[in-house]
């Protein structure tokens, strides 16, 4: 969808742009565009930020679910909320990672007071080192472990100076500007998540982070409530949301029911057991790891951003084991099946990933074996569907026990479904509500989660990305404005970080899809006939050896078109005679096959 918007965005360029200008007279927008637009920037056109007035930018994390950021702004300051960036998809072929698009702050340096970071999950902390000097290299608030992760990222980007980064924990309150902010714990599934509560004089403006509740049969444990008694004293203004599984009804299956899953896994499996999981779910990879110690059992670790996790969940305390309980693969065939545990990322397929190459039987030390047993600790994430298939097969061929979260409570989501959602609503009872992280129809379920327990329909607003949201008059009136913080999107691809450009990933997908076709014509600029019938380069469009009629056809017209021009003067405008040959080329090529390679024509003067 996203891409679709820009495309449009990109093609009618010209309309937009003026829309966004200040009224001008239309004759002179006219000639404007000829002599080129003066420069309007997308953030000039933004209202200036009015006293006493709170305003919510959605930069990122709304029409999707990845690359979280959102930023509030009081008076003098701006609170920038988590920095994630989002995994290539398919649609872009070649782009790396997403970003959020940050000009708005950009444009706001002085401002940014802070970058508080909820948790150490990607799509909240990945974009950090693309973005933080472009924002001014401002503080960055973070539990422990977000901080550590954060730092280490942050390491494998030598150029980049140190971030300053202030550790914080639930239940505390620091002042940053002119704002104090105080901190909740809350549950997910990496440890020291938190949300956020920035207190203005109207009330306090709560991010949750990415949330779920502990309970039992839908009843909160007591620990949990705990986390949200710091709203029994606090008036909220504002409360924005995760909401990626709002939409799911009922409650979410409770870590600790995971956790009883793979004990009770651990101490029958007869063989080796092999755990494909995420590594961003470290509470339960921790979990796992402690519970085979207590076993007996060896436990070897799979996969680099597992092996990373671990170090830091090790180095912080969280993760308590003795030395010799984590071994390397090279040693598996030193201890007796029934004594050992492989840990392993790579339960989505994912081409690279230690469980697949075990699975294929490319990995150097671990083979798989008929009695091994596999759980499969991930539920399938939507495009995956295909790489997962194969991976079970492959597992399937060799080992007969596989256990998936279809058939056992071996994941549960980090996300809370809609009655989690609104118990949490009922204890932070805010005045506006504004749902973020998730594709609309997820923020659309939680708003409706949000009306159900007592939000007036009047006060919620969904965002999309760009959207600016303004609390006015004293914290009484909530506005979505019309004018949007710029939200083209921002890529990487290798080391560099750019504006998307919509033409260069058609390209890329034009040619994954319909190839190329490069024809070559040389002209005896003397005669102003060809020289020889054009040569033709085609890759991934059709197999040439098979095509000679249409390759001949094409030259025919190629010849025609080329020979015309130069017949009314050798002083041929070039440009426009391979536009020409560019458009009837794929006319004719469209008409016979069905098929658009990207058609480039090439002229050579002799
Ligand atoms: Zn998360």
């Amino acid at each position: 969808m996203q891409n679709k918007t820009n495309k449009k965005q990109s093609k009618t360029f010209t309309n937009k742009k003026i829309n966004s200008l200040p009224k001008l007279p239309k004759s002179m927008m006219r000639n404007n565009r000829r002599q080129r637009l003066p420069a309007v920037k997308p953030n000039d056109i933004i209202p200036v930020l009015q006293k006493d007035t709170v305003r919510a930018v959605f930069l990122g994390g709304v029409e999707e679910v990845g690359r979280n950021m959102t930023a509030v702004e009081f008076n003098d300051d701006i609170f920038v909320i988590d920095s994630g960036f989002m995994f290539e998809d398919e649609d872009k072929p070649g782009v790396d990672y997403i970003l959020p698009n940050t000009e708005y702050l950009e444009d706001r340096k002085e401002k940014v007071k802070a970058m508080i970071v909820t948790h150490a999950h990607l799509d909240h902390i990945g974009a950090i080192p693309f973005i933080l000097e472009r924002i001014g290299n401002p503080p960055i608030y973070a539990n422990e472990l977000t901080a550590i992760m954060i730092k280490k990222r942050h390491s494998e980007f030598p150029h980049l100076p140190n971030p300053d980064i202030r550790i914080v924990h639930g239940g505390e309150t620091v002042q940053i500007g002119s704002l104090p902010v105080t901190f909740f714990d809350t549950t997910h599934t990496i440890p020291d998540s938190m949300g956020i509560i920035i207190k203005t004089p109207f009330g306090g403006v709560t991010v949750t982070g990415d949330i779920k509740l502990d309970h039992k049969d839908g009843q909160v444990m007591d620990e949990e409530k705990e986390h949200f008694n710091v709203f029994k004293k606090e008036k909220i203004l504002l409360l924005m949301m995760d909401s990626t599984n709002a939409w799911k009804p009922g409650w979410s299956i409770p870590e600790w029911k995971v956790f009883e899953t793979f004990d009770k896994i651990l101490e029958e499996t007869p063989g080796r057991l092999i755990i494909g999981t995420f590594a961003s779910h470290l509470e339960r990879v921790i979990h796992i790891i402690e519970k085979a110690e207590e076993l007996g059992k060896k436990v070897i670790i799979e996969g680099r951003s597992m092996k990373n996790n671990l170090a830091i969940a090790q180095e912080l305390g969280y993760l308590k084991v003795k030395k010799n309980t984590l071994i390397t693969a090279e040693h598996a065939e030193e201890y007796p099946d029934n004594r050992l545990l492989i840990l392993s990322t790579g339960a989505q397929g994912e081409e690279f990933a230690a469980l697949t190459r075990i699975a294929n039987k490319t990995h150097k030390y671990l083979k798989l074996k008929p009695t091994d047993t596999i759980a499969l600790s991930s539920s399938v994430i939507p495009g995956n569907e295909i790489a997962v298939q194969r991976l079970r097969d492959m597992l399937a061929r060799q080992c007969r026990h596989i256990i998936t979260y279809q058939t056992s409570d071996v994941h549960a989501s980090g996300h809370g479904n809609a009655e989690e959602g609104k118990w949490i609503i009922s204890q932070i009872k805010p005045k506006f509500f504004v749902p973020h992280h998730g594709f609309y129809f997820m923020l659309q379920a939680n708003a409706d989660n949000a009306e159900s327990v007592g939000v007036k329909p009047e006060n919620i607003r969904i965002p999309d990305n760009g959207t600016i949201v303004e609390i006015r008059n004293k914290g009484t009136e909530i506005i979505k404005l019309e004018e949007k913080a710029p939200h083209k999107l921002r890529i990487v691809e290798g080391l560099n970080v750019k504006d998307i450009q919509e033409i260069v990933i058609n390209d890329r997908k034009a040619l994954a899809q319909d190839g190329m076709f490069v024809i070559v014509t040389t002209v005896n600029m003397r005669t102003g006939r060809l020289r020889k019938s054009p040569d033709i380069i085609s890759r991934g469009f059709i197999y040439l050896r098979e095509s000679r009629e249409l390759l001949d056809q094409t030259r025919l017209i190629a010849k025609r078109i080329v020979e015309r021009a130069f017949s009314r003067s050798r002083n041929v405008d070039i440009d426009k005679l391979k536009a020409e040959l560019t458009r009837e080329i794929s006319k004719f090529l469209l008409q016979q096959t069905h098929k658009s390679p990207i058609v480039i024509p090439v002229i050579v003067g002799v």
